[in-house]
């Protein structure tokens, strides 16, 4: 495995890889959601680069960015083992320079949910996202469904700005009791950790009653999650979301097809999860 600190470092190295080549942009700290990634891209491509960038354009709060959990030794070793071929770590100087003055601004879909709590941090994500992908020029990205809105809006940004790389999207990796896997999950303390799962079941149970018929109604099923959640006083809902799965408008009466998603607080410590509610595949 190739270990590249510099844009120029990885420019040479991508130029020898094999086609099609695979991305998987991280914030590092991995564990088995973004193991599930490295594997699909692995066997999908024939040379799969992985960054590492806690990217801090992207964070709207610096104790969230200064507490952000890193362990780049153990990340690598991991990779090495997954056969990733280029780890690409670069340092904040080295992705903005003194002098950097570009933002690349995704319109509307960014205003709600994840964006309308978290100020500017899809600006953040479309310009390192846009940025990676100009310096590795992968073939194919993939991305995770746990971050169901990043998905939406790169989407986007990939079609608008006519970038040439197919993007996959891989479903969540839960633990054993349901907690969608998460960098940030090493934070939350015992007790948090043991009420955690409460988010996935009130997301399983509503979206159960979505595909049985039994509740359609797009606030009923809101009024649903934050009712189970709201039995775990450890546990601070911020939003609870039945949205049109491309606008991300909220919907409101019967919903057909839908992304319900939630972001809530446990301890200090923010999580967010979502399911799709479509017919079992
Ligand atoms: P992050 O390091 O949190 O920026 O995540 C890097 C990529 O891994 C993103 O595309 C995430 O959506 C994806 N990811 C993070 N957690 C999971 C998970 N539990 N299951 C699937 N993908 C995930």
């Amino acid at each position: 495995m190739i270990v590249c600190r510099t844009i120029a470092e990885l420019r040479a190295a991508r130029a020898r890889l094999p086609s099609p080549v695979g991305f998987v942009p991280t914030m590092g700290y991995l564990h088995d959601g973004h193991l599930a990634l490295v594997r699909r891209c692995r066997a999908e491509n024939a040379a799969t680069v992985v960054s590492i960038f806690v990217n801090p354009t992207q964070f709207d709060r610096q104790d969230d960015f200064a507490g952000y959990p890193r362990d780049v030794p153990r990340d690598m070793g991991l990779l090495d083992e997954e056969g990733v071929n280029i780890v690409f770590v670069p340092s904040a100087e080295e992705m903005y320079p003194p002098g950097f003055k570009t933002i690349v601004r995704v319109r509307e879909i960014t205003d709600v949910l994840e964006g309308a709590h978290r100020p500017g941090h899809f600006d953040g994500v479309a310009t390192v996202v846009t940025k990676l992908f100009n310096i590795v020029m992968p073939d194919r990205a993939y991305f995770g469904q746990k971050d169901a809105q990043q998905v939406v809006v790169v989407k986007r940004l990939v079609a608008d700005l006519n970038i040439p790389i197919e993007l996959r999207v891989v479903p969540t990796v839960r633990e054993p009791d349901g907690l969608a896997m998460s960098s940030r999950n090493v934070r939350l303390s015992p007790e948090g950790r043991r009420v955690a799962p409460i988010l996935y079941r009130a997301l399983s149970e509503a979206q159960a009653a979505w595909r049985s018929g039994r509740e359609r109604d797009a606030e009923a099923l809101r009024r649903l999650v934050r009712a189970r959640v709201g039995q775990e006083p450890r546990i601070r809902l911020e939003y609870v979301s039945v949205a049109h799965r491309e606008t991300l408008q909220e919907l409101n009466g019967e919903v057909t097809d839908g992304l319900l998603s939630l972001a809530a607080w446990i301890d200090d410590v923010r999580l967010i999860d979502n399911v799709i509610l479509e017919e079992e595949p």
